[in-house]
């Protein structure tokens, strides 16, 4: 039961890109009915892909204006495009008592640590290197040599993220209903 002195929490959830996370968070958002936080980028929209919904679309110049203008909680350069969380939204989920969800990579995770004390940190991880290059390949947009690139980044970021000690809770994305459970016990809790 929420009363006037309950607060929204953060939990922000990371991972090597290609691990999963954004198939386990939306079905996490969906049957939790927590707020998802819409990142601001300057990648193209995916097919598929809502402006407002997945990501805020933004060419170069807006996002540095938003740098700018303090209106980031945390950016980082992914590949070669900018991601960012919008403060305005997750201090508004702070104040309205509801707890939100961010999806950002682990440079990012990393810099609202030093921001947000009162938050929880899941780190989405594969089962093994094997299982993450299949999920890579599978996107069916890489070749050899990004293929490659993708798993390097991937390996040095976990071991960054591990030894910060800055995520407090693993998931490994063995079985998706399993680490959708277990990162629903982690949103739901942190309510
Ligand atoms: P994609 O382009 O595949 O949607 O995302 C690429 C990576 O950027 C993923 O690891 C995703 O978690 C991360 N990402 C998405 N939004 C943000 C954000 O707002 N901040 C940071 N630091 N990373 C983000």
């Amino acid at each position: 039961m929420s009363s006037a002195a309950s607060k929204g929490r953060v939990v922000v959830v990371s991972g090597p890109s290609g691990v999963g996370k954004s198939t386990i968070v939306k079905e996490v958002i969906a049957r939790s009915g927590a707020g998802y936080s819409v990142s601001a980028t300057t990648r193209k929209p995916r097919a598929g892909e809502v402006d407002g919904k997945d990501y805020r679309f933004v060419d170069r110049p807006t996002f540095e204006r938003m740098i700018e203008n303090g209106e980031l909680l945390e950016w980082a350069e992914v590949f070669g495009q900018f991601y960012g969380t919008p403060l305005a939204e997750v201090n508004r989920a702070i104040q309205a008592g509801r707890t939100i969800v961010l999806e950002i990579d682990i440079q990012g995770g990393l810099q609202v640590a030093r921001k947000l004390k009162q938050a929880e940190y899941v780190l989405v991880l594969p089962p093994g290197d094997v299982a993450l290059k299949h999920r890579l390949a599978g996107r069916g947009s890489e070749d050899e040599q990004s293929l490659a690139r993708r798993l390097g980044e991937a390996r040095k970021e976990i071991e960054a993220a591990i030894a910060s000690g800055v995520y407090n809770h693993r998931i490994i994305n063995d079985d998706l209903e399993q680490a959708v459970t277990q990162m629903l016990q982690i949103v739901q809790e942190s309510k």
